[in-house]
C-alpha cells in the first residue's frame, strides 16, 4: 500500500524540542537537581485528599474548578472572575496566547528564558522576537524588550524571576516598562517562582493588575507548592481577558485529584507549613550560592529555586560529569547548566562536583 503522509502545519515541523529533565532512573542513589522540583514529599493532608479524591474519578471534574478558583482568588487578593486555572501554566500560558494572538502577530520575549516560550508561541500562530538577556547578569533587558515592541506586537512575556538565569525584576523596571508599552499589548508576568523572592526591589504583580488591564500574571503549584506532578497552574486577569482565557481552554483541563490536592495545599496550615518549607530551600540557596562564590564562581543574583551557571561550550560535559557523579541537572547546550536547590545532601553532593570544574 502506497504511504501517504499528512502534512503537518509549518510552524508544527519547525518546533524546537521542549527537553525534560533528566528523570532518575532506578537503583543507585541519583540526586535529581534538573527540573526546579520541590524536593519535600507531599504534606499528610494533601495525600488524604489525594486519596479521598481518587475514590470519585469516574465522575468528571468540575469543569471550571469553581471551589479551587474561588481559593486561589482569596490567596492572590482578587475575585474569581480574575482567575483561569488550567492544566500547569504551561498549559495557562498557550491559552493566553491562543486567546490574543492572530497569526502572524509578534510575541517580544527575553533569551534565554523558559524553554516552552517558543514553543507555545509558534504554536499560537506567533512570530517570535527574542530580547537577549543581560550578559553575565542574567538579568531581562526591560528597555530593549519595550523597544523591540512595534505596531505587530501582540504579547510580551516577562519571566521573572527569569528562568534559567534567576534574577527577578524590580517593582521600578517594571512600571517604566508598562509606561512604555502600548496598552493593547499584553504584558504577560510568568510569576512561577514569584514565592522564592526575597530582594524587597521585586514586587508581586497584583498591584500592577489592578493599574494596567493589559497585565496577566501566570500562576502555578509546581513549585513552592510541590504539585509539579499533578499540574495546577493559574492566570490572573481582567475579567474580560479572563473569560477569553477560559474560552480557549481545555475543557475539564484539571482533574479531580489535582483540584482536591491544590485545595488542601491552599488550607492555613497547609500553608503555614509549605511556606516554612520555601522558607528552608531560601536558606539552602543562600548557603549554596555563598559556597559556589568562595568556589569562585561568579553567578547571577537568583531569586527563585535553582542556580544558573553561563559556562558557554562546555556545558553538556559538565552535564554528563555531573550525572556520572550521581548529580542531574539540566544543560543547555553552549550555553549553560542550570542547577536546582535541592534538599541538604543533594546541594553538597552538587557543590563537590563544582569545586572539581575551578
Ligand atoms: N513558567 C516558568 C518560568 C517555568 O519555569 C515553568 C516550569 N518549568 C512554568 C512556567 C510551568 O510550570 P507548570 O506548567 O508546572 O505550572
Amino acid at each position: 500500500m502506497e504511504e501517504a503522509f499528512v502534512p503537518l502545519r509549518a510552524a508544527v515541523s519547525a518546533l524546537p524540542a521542549y527537553v525534560p529533565g533528566a528523570r532518575a532512573g532506578a537503583g543507585a542513589q541519583v540526586w535529581k537537581l534538573s527540573s526546579n522540583e520541590n524536593p519535600y514529599p507531599p504534606l499528610p493532608s494533601v495525600l488524604e485528599a489525594i486519596a479521598r479524591g481518587a475514590t470519585e474519578v469516574n465522575r468528571y471534574p468540575d469543569m471550571y474548578a469553581g471551589e479551587l478558583v474561588e481559593a486561589l482568588a482569596a490567596h492572590t487578593g482578587v475575585v474569581a472572575e480574575n482567575v483561569v486555572v488550567g492544566n500547569g501554566s504551561v498549559a495557562v500560558l498557550a491559552h493566553v496566547l491562543q486567546a490574543v494572538v492572530e497569526h502572524g502577530d509578534e510575541v517580544v520575549f527575553p533569551w534565554r528564558s523558559f524553554e516552552a516560550y517558543p514553543i507555545a508561541v509558534a504554536v499560537a500562530g506567533g512570530k517570535a522576537v527574542t530580547v537577549p538577556v543581560q550578559e553575565g547578569t542574567g538579568r531581562l533587558d526591560l528597555p530593549a524588550m519595550a523597544a523591540a515592541v512595534t505596531p505587530a506586537t501582540r504579547v510580551v512575556l516577562v519571566c521573572t524571576p527569569n528562568n534559567p538565569t534567576g534574577p527577578a525584576v524590580h517593582a521600578d523596571e517594571l512600571e517604566t516598562f508598562l509606561a512604555a508599552v502600548p496598552r493593547d499589548v499584553l504584558v504577560v508576568v510568568d510569576e512561577a517562582y514569584l514565592e522564592f523572592v526575597r530582594d524587597p526591589r521585586v514586587a508581586d504583580g497584583v498591584d500592577l493588575l489592578r493599574r494596567h488591564p493589559n497585565v496577566v500574571l501566570l500562576r502555578t503549584l509546581s513549585k513552592a507548592y510541590g504539585l509539579a506532578g499533578l499540574r495546577v497552574g493559574y492566570a490572573v486577569a481582567e475579567p474580560r481577558l479572563a473569560a477569553g482565557i477560559r474560552a480557549v481552554s481545555t475543557p475539564f483541563g484539571v482533574s479531580h485529584i489535582a483540584q482536591v490536592a491544590a485545595l488542601a495545599s491552599l488550607a492555613p496550615a497547609a500553608q503555614g507549613e509549605l511556606l516554612e518549607r520555601v522558607d528552608a530551600l531560601i536558606t539552602e540557596r543562600t548557603r549554596v550560592t555563598g559556597a559556589l562564590r568562595e568556589q569562585g564562581w561568579a553567578l547571577p543574583d537568583t531569586q527563585a529555586n535553582f542556580v544558573w551557571f553561563g559556562l558557554g561550550e562546555p556545558t553538556a560535559q559538565r552535564a554528563a560529569e555531573a550525572s556520572g557523579g550521581g548529580v542531574l541537572v539540566r544543560p543547555f547546550a553552549g550555553d549553560g547548566l542550570r542547577v536546582t536547590i535541592g534538599e541538604t545532601e543533594a546541594n553538597d553532593a552538587f557543590l563537590r562536583i563544582a569545586a572539581t570544574w575551578r
